[in-house]
């Protein structure tokens, strides 16, 4: 018999993965979790029906969600990752070699325990001396601590339940003061093509927060509409006006010093969106 998933977060549509084997499912304190192993994407964590991130296609993720920013401030030392249990951006802020220290703070360490578990691939960065590991809000965390971090990354999962306050104007008040004079904060902002109204409050907001605001993409396949937003809420730097060519050759395969800036250049009604 073909076992399928349907991904759940689109209301009236949806895509589907076939079924190779089903490797854990439980309730966490906080969600449904599943470890599946599928015949396109490998395994692959879903968090209430909605995939998290995959083995074949999370590098566009990670790289794309880290090293844009990342490699807009000239020397980040400390980074805090928001959410992000899987470990996927903490493997990619490590690559930087200025990165001293990089805290995540996850509210549920199921999802830690199992992708250490399930998917070394992605969750290899955890088990480097400079990654910490806190449980607990997100939220609480940002308002805890004060002037601290150099890059803050919202790795989330989409607007609802724990993650609802992650999208929230007060959020990203706090996220400013969580950073240090110069930093940069970034978030997954959601799907420009289903979710428009999404894209733009969450766009709205930062630009009411940060001096500089700038919302990328990258086509990320396991997710609904494939083309995904990424929202930067800047204090000081531009990634407009990076000097590319300082950019190192990394082991990436998606990001690569000429995305850095063409991933800006947005389809017609993306800009419209943001700028009506
Ligand atoms: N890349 C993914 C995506 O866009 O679908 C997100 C992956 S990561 C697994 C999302 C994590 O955010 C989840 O593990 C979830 O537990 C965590 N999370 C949700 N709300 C949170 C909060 N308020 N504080 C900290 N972590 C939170």
């Amino acid at each position: 018999m073909d076992l399928w998933l349907k991904e759940g977060q689109i209301a009236d549509a949806a895509m589907t993965y076939k079924i190779r084997e089903t490797l854990h499912t439980e309730k966490t304190q906080y969600q449904d979790l599943a470890i599946l192993d599928t015949y396109e994407f490998g395994r692959m964590l879903v968090l209430d029906g909605i995939v998290q991130t995959t083995i074949r296609d999370e590098f566009v993720y990670h790289e794309m969600i880290t090293h844009v920013p990342l490699f807009t401030h000239p020397n980040p030392k400390k980074v805090l990752v928001v959410g992000g249990g899987d470990g996927g951006v903490i493997r990619e802020v490590l690559k930087h070699p200025s990165v001293e220290k990089a805290v995540l703070c996850e509210i549920d360490r199921r999802v830690i325990e199992l992708s250490k578990e399930y998917l070394p691939e992605i969750s290899c960065g955890l088990l480097d001396e400079r990654a910490e590991v806190f449980i607990g809000d997100g939220i609480q965390y940002v308002i805890e601590h004060k002037n601290e971090f150099d890059f803050i990354v919202v790795d989330s999962t989409d607007p609802f339940g724990a993650a609802e306050g992650l999208f929230n104007k007060s959020f990203y008040e706090s996220l400013y003061e969580c950073l240090k004079e110069d930093g940069i904060f970034v978030a997954q902002t959601e799907t420009p093509f289903y979710l428009p109204q999404v894209v733009k409050k969450v766009y709205n907001d930062i630009s009411n927060a940060f001096p500089i605001t700038r919302l990328y993409m990258a086509a990320i396949p396991t997710y609904p509409g494939v083309y995904w937003s990424f929202t930067m809420g800047s204090k000081k730097f531009d990634p407009l006006t990076a000097d590319t060519n300082k950019i190192p050759e990394m082991n990436t395969k998606y990001y690569h010093r000429d995305l850095h800036k063409a991933c800006f250049v947005l389809p017609k009604y993306v800009k419209d969106l943001i700028e009506s």
